[in-house]
Formats: structure tokens, sequence, C-alpha cells
């Protein structure tokens, strides 16, 4: 069976982004063709300044809102990264094959290193290193496919590589996998600045729509949307960034496609009070289950503890052997 692995960060809180480039897949299709295994990386989140308590505080609420998105332990594995240490143990076997020129290339790296230069801080070793870690979580697991955004391609690409040069240094060790995308929204960006993506690490802005946002905030913030000068609704996404951005959310949210949904539209309000309709109706059953599942802190607990025993059981075999097939 193909075996999917994913993952998400408790940076800030989850986006729309999140939801429709990659979570929603997961619960409508991963969970059900394959061996899956969702995991809420919160060593990942330790690559910037953060606060600890906030870190804990979000990793729980981002494993609260992929069972409220539908993910299914008894269908996947839902876990935190930190609870199983073959993580950070197999990281640092890939730091041994991985080369300090090809992180510095990581366009993730270049930009946030360079936001943190900005904001006069310093740059943490664990950002440059952060998609060894990535790559790690997914070569633990004999992962095939990894469910992602677009802006997690390099780093994909990049754990093929490493795997393919282990594989190659030490004797068979890693499947190689690779990056699926959906149709739509595999790029969500910002509703005010349509250039940048929908990151849910940024500041809270108006142009980010948070799955727990109330619907009033929701209509606000989709009705607020920047666009241009322009009447016509046309689907360009290098001329009309703001407008494409909003046919690629409706569409996303209803089904369509973004250029025939370009057609029906006479005006940017029509356009955009549909849009903020779909976003809040696609988002009403996540909302009403999390809550649901807030009433139950124990529920959530239990399932991580399974979740983290279970995903353990699969990373041993594979570690150990990586382990073993380096020189230790
Ligand atoms: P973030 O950039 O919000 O911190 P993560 O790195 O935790 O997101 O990514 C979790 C998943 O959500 C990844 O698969 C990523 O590709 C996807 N994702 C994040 N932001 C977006 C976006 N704006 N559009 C589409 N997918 C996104």
């Amino acid at each position: 069976m193909t075996r999917v692995f994913s993952g998400i960060k408790p940076t800030g809180h989850l986006t729309l982004g999140n939801y429709l480039g990659a979570m929603r897949q997961w619960a409508a299709a991963d969970q059900h063709r394959s061996d899956a295994l969702f995991c809420v990386v919160d060593l990942h989140a330790l690559t910037v300044d953060h606060d600890p308590a906030r870190v804990r505080r979000l990793s729980r609420q981002a494993a609260t809102l992929l069972l409220a998105s539908g993910l299914d332990p008894e269908l996947c594995t839902v876990f935190v990264q930190s609870h199983v240490d073959e993580h950070a143990r197999l990281s640092y076997l890939l730091e041994c094959v991985a080369t300090d020129g090809e992180m510095r290339r990581m366009i993730q790296y270049k930009e946030k290193a360079a936001r943190e230069q900005r904001r006069g801080g310093s740059v943490r070793l664990s950002l440059l290193t952060y998609p060894v870690l990535m790559a790690a979580d997914i070569l633990a697991y004999g992962t095939d496919e990894v469910p992602v955004g677009d802006d997690q391609a390099q780093h994909v690409e990049l754990t093929r590589d490493l795997a393919v040069r282990f594989n190659q240094r030490y004797g068979h060790t890693f499947v190689v996998p690779r990056a699926t995308h959906p149709r739509v929204a595999a790029r969500v960006m910002n509703l005010q600045e349509p250039m940048s993506k929908m990151g849910k690490s940024d500041d809270v802005g108006p142009g980010i729509v948070y799955l727990l946002d109330e619907p009033d905030v929701v209509r606000k913030k989709v009705m607020r949307a920047v666009t241009d000068s322009g009447r016509e609704v046309v689907y360009d996404r290098e001329a009309r960034p703001g407008v494409a951005n909003l046919l690629e959310i409706l569409a996303a949210c209803s089904g369509g496609n973004p250029e025939a949904l370009a057609d029906v539209y006479e005006s940017y309000g029509s356009l955009k009070k549909d849009t903020a309709e779909a976003v809040v109706e696609v988002l009403r059953p996540v909302r009403e289950k999390h809550k649901e599942l807030c009433a139950d802190p124990g529920y959530v607990e239990g399932v991580l503890r399974e979740g983290a025993e279970r995903a353990r059981g699969m990373a041993r075999p594979t570690v150990d052997a990586a382990h073993r097939a380096i020189g230790l």
C-alpha cells in the first residue's frame, strides 16, 4: 500500500492556505487510499524566535484541527514529531550526507534568514538544517508520497536527493519519495499582498484567513481583498494576481475551475461575495468539529499518544537500518 506522510508546523494559527493546499486532501483522499501519517512538526517551530508555552499550545491546537478537518485515527496515524525520537536521530545521520551549499540554496532559508536579519535577530543553525529534519520526517517512514502545497516542492526535491545519495553511498536504505500537489489552490496567496503566500507564521494580518475565524471576520477579510483597478474578471496569475487568487480560492471551495469561473462573474464585488460565502461554508464543519473536540481534551491526548506509539514502531526499523548502514 502507498505510504503517505505530511506535516504541519505549529508556528501560528492554521490558515485557509494550509487547509486548501494540504489538509483538505489529506482528509478527503489520502487517508482513504493509503497508509498515511500526519504529523504536527513541533521541532520545526523552534527554528525561529518562539515562546515555549505558545508552541505547546499551538501544537495541541494544530492536532485538534487536523482531527476537526476530518482525519480519522482509525484510518491514519496522527502524532506529534517530538514524541518520536527517531526524527532527530535520523536527521543527524542525514546531515552527514547533506552539504552546506545545498542547504544555503533553499529558497525558504534565504527568505527567512533575510527576514530574521532585517529584524536585527540572529539566524539559528536549525533554520539552515530544517530541510534535513524534514527529510528525516519523510524518509523515516518509507514514504512514497508527500502531499504538500507548492511551497514545499524544493524541500521534497532535496529529500529525494538525500535519499538517493545515501542509498548510493551506503546501500539501499530509503524509499525515494515524491511530492504531490492539489489541482487548484496549491498556493493560496495573502489577500492583501497577492504576490506573497498566505503563511501562518507571518504576523496576524487582514490578508490571512484563519481556520478558526468567525464567519463575519472571514467575510470582511475576503470583501477587503486587494484586487486591481480593472473591472473585468479574468484569470491571469501574472497580471491580475489578486483576482486570480480569489478565483482559485472559490474554485477550490466550490469544486469548479478558475478559468471557467472567470466567465461567470461580471464584477469583482459579486466574485468576492460568492468567494466569502464559499469559504465560510467550507470552514463551517471544521470550526464546529473543533469546538466539539475542545470539549474533550482527553480524546485528543489519547489519539496523539497512540499515534506516537504506532509511528515509533514504523520509523524504528528504517532508522536502525540507516544507523547500521552508515557505520555505527
Ligand atoms: P506555513 O507556511 O503556513 O507555516 P507549513 O510549513 O506548516 O505552513 O505547511 C503545512 C502545509 O500547508 C504544507 O503542505 C504547505 O505546503 C501547505 N501550505 C502552507 N501555506 C500554504 C498556502 N498559502 N497555499 C497552499 N498550501 C500551503
